[in-house]
């Protein structure tokens, strides 16, 4: 497997990394067990998945804990590129979203303790507050790069508005968005931005949430409590409507000897504004499946064939 170098950062790693949102993540799927999470974990160490992304919110702390319990077991931690994000407060029962520098700082420092480590290879600021000068944010977590607690730094669902001011001076070298087949808003003008100023571009749900994986039906049904019950693809007709397109898929995988997800994962990777991607997987076999998208290669028909297919 060839390494990808992330954009304007010094951090290598497999394309294809594990989104863990899954791990200790029983508040996004009620069903899921710890004892899963760490399997999924060290799954990705054997099959040399070494791009990880968490957050605090992930459990809350749960995800990062786990983690960095796997990484101390194992003694992989430096085999692994371990990107986390903060910006959820809670105080007395209540969250809110917090970028003060301060605040930054601390989540820091807690992260790292959680992760067991002495260094977050790329931290993020997950959600933009309404307060805050982002570059003031972005700021804070120069210094911290600067004192080697962080390597890189990255911003999460920010508007081009808010990107634009928080890389004032330069400093930001990632951008996380939503972005999938499904949901291509950021086309329009996060990516040209992120693409112009070297700043690496990684998608979201990138499977949106498993329905462009390839294995849902027209009968599928999910648990109650399952958050994607809520999302707009996941209802009634849309739904019928997603999984046909995604259906339309099923030759070119099969003529490439793969599942559709992974003809999905070669399809960002295709993109010049995206270097990695981090589909999340809830079983191992999802992980090693995933990672069959390294071998693909699509040709521009394939590649400008799914991108008018799910134009609209
Ligand atoms: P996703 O990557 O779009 O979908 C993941 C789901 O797809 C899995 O849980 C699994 O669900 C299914 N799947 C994965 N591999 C598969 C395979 N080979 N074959 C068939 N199905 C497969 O959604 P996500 O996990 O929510 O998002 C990815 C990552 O992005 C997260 O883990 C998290 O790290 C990050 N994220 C960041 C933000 C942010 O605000 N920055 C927000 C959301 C997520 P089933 O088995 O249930 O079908």
């Amino acid at each position: 497997m060839e390494k990808v170098t992330i954009r304007s950062t010094d951090l290598k790693v497999n394309p294809i990394g594990l989104g863990t949102n899954a791990v200790g993540g029983q508040m996004f799927y009620p069903n899921i067990t710890d004892d899963a999470g760490r399997d999924l974990l060290k799954t990705a160490i054997n099959q040399e998945v070494d791009f990880w992304d968490t957050a605090f919110i992930y459990g809350p702390k749960r995800s990062e804990e786990i983690i960095g319990e796997v990484l101390a077991e194992t003694g992989k931690r430096n085999e692994i590129v371990l990107a986390t994000k903060a910006a959820h407060e809670m105080i007395r029962g209540e969250t809110i979203i917090n970028n003060h520098p301060q605040f930054l700082e601390r989540a820091v420092e807690e992260a790292l303790k959680r992760l067991q480590t002495d260094y977050i290879d790329l931290f993020y600021i997950h959600f933009p507050d309404e307060d805050t000068p982002k570059y003031e944010a972005v700021g804070a977590l120069q210094r911290l790069k600067e004192k080697g607690m962080i390597r890189a730094i990255g911003v999460s669902n920010f508007s081009l508005e808010q990107l634009q001011e928080a890389n004032k001076d330069g400093y930001v070298n990632v951008m996380q968005g939503h972005y999938n087949l499904f949901n291509r808003k950021v086309e329009e003008d996060i990516l040209p931005y992120t693409y112009d100023h070297n700043i690496s571009f990684i998608p979201y749900f990138p499977f949106a949430s498993g329905l462009l994986a390839g294995k849902y039906t027209k009968d599928t049904t999910f648990e109650e409590g399952d958050l994607r019950l809520k999302k707009p693809e996941f209802k009634g007709d849309a739904f019928l409507k997603n999984v046909e397109k995604v259906e339309k898929l099923r030759s070119i995988a099969e003529g490439k000897g793969v599942d559709i997800a992974q003809v999905i994962l070669s399809w960002y990777l295709h993109c010049d504004e995206i270097d990695v991607v981090i589909p999340g997987a809830k079983r191992s076999e999802q992980v090693v499946e995933n990672l069959r998208a390294n071998e693909l290669f699509l040709t521009e028909d394939e590649f400008l064939f799914i991108d008018e297919l799910f134009d609209e």
